[in-house]
């Protein structure tokens, strides 16, 4: 589905429902940890492909890429920081193949954090920063994404860059999530970002939708949920993890399931969101229990 669809949707009303976790879910079907889970795309494309049909079975309408790592600044960590373009042109077109040919169904682009800090608390001038992301982001809307989903975002400035950079080298529609805790001063990024700053300096980058992603689970995103959505008229979105991980056997187990989340997605859905999704630990049988939900309150 092309683009304009994609914001033509949620203008219209309509509730779309995201995937879940795409690196627990690696994981779950054999990767091995400390790898490059965007190197899955290439050498492992088969798996790759397998998790984004089994979000569209499960009823997403949406699912995102597994690029979330693939840019530069990340993929050098692995030696393969000359193969953004191909991650991430390679990771959108596995997702198309099996996107139902039907109106409201899309892929997002994923882009998550280069992991480095801007100067002066790091080594990346902003320009640098830019640069990283206008690469994936091209890269992206080349092998044809309908959206890019910036995410996982802590730092308001590189939230911001990441921002600019998706809006002025490609035209498609653009969301940012940021990762939020409770702490003493209420819900912030591990950076001190609070809730109201991440909207207004997201918003004045150009962001076309705003939202939350990752954290500590359901309740907590019920808590960024209410103190945002009276914040701003752009379509918001959250994608929680299933809850705080418990480590068994060096793997973590995420202890919220889809009949405990049910009442908790609901609230989320009563209070105002336009896509609801999961994070990490959440998978297919999470994205069933929302669909349902969503079917539900579309059709009172
Ligand atoms: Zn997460």
């Amino acid at each position: 589905m092309n683009n304009h669809q994609f914001l033509q949707f949620l203008q219209s009303g309509k509730i779309l429902v995201s995937d879940g976790a795409m690196g627990t879910e690696l994981q779950k079907r054999g990767m091995p940890v400390g790898v490059c889970p965007e190197e899955f795309n290439i050498s492992h494309p088969e798996i790759v492909q397998g998790i984004y049909k089994d979000y569209y079975d499960a009823g997403s309408d949406l699912v995102t890429t597994n690029t979330f790592g693939a840019n530069r600044s990340r993929l050098a960590m692995h030696g393969f920081e000359n193969r953004v373009r191909e991650f991430c042109v390679k990771s959108v077109e596995l997702a198309l193949a099996v996107c139902p040919d039907k109106s409201g169904k899309f892929v997002a682009g994923s882009m998550g954090p280069t992991g480095d800090l801007i100067e002066p608390l790091g080594p990346r001038t902003a320009r640098e920063v830019y640069d990283i992301f206008s690469e994936q982001a091209e890269a992206l809307a080349e092998g044809g994404a309908d959206a890019l989903f910036i995410e996982t975002m802590m730092a308001a400035e590189e939230a911001e860059i990441a921002v600019r950079a998706a809006k002025e080298k490609t035209n498609l529609p653009v969301a940012a999530t940021m990762t939020f805790e409770f702490g003493k001063a209420g819900l912030r990024t591990m950076w001190g970002v609070d809730v109201k700053t991440a909207v207004s300096r997201l918003t004045d980058a150009g962001v076309d939708i705003i939202g939350s992603n990752c954290g500590r689970g359901f309740d907590e995103m019920i808590a960024i949920v209410r103190e945002l959505r009276p914040l701003t008229v752009k379509p918001i979105i959250a994608q929680s993890n299933a809850g705080i991980p418990d480590w068994v056997d060096g793997i973590s187990v995420y202890t919220e399931t889809p009949e405990i989340i049910e009442p908790k997605a609901q609230e989320i859905l009563d209070l105002g969101v336009n896509i609801i999704g999961g994070c990490c630990g959440t998978g297919p049988a999470h994205i069933r229990t929302m669909r349902r939900l969503v079917d539900k309150k579309q059709s009172l």
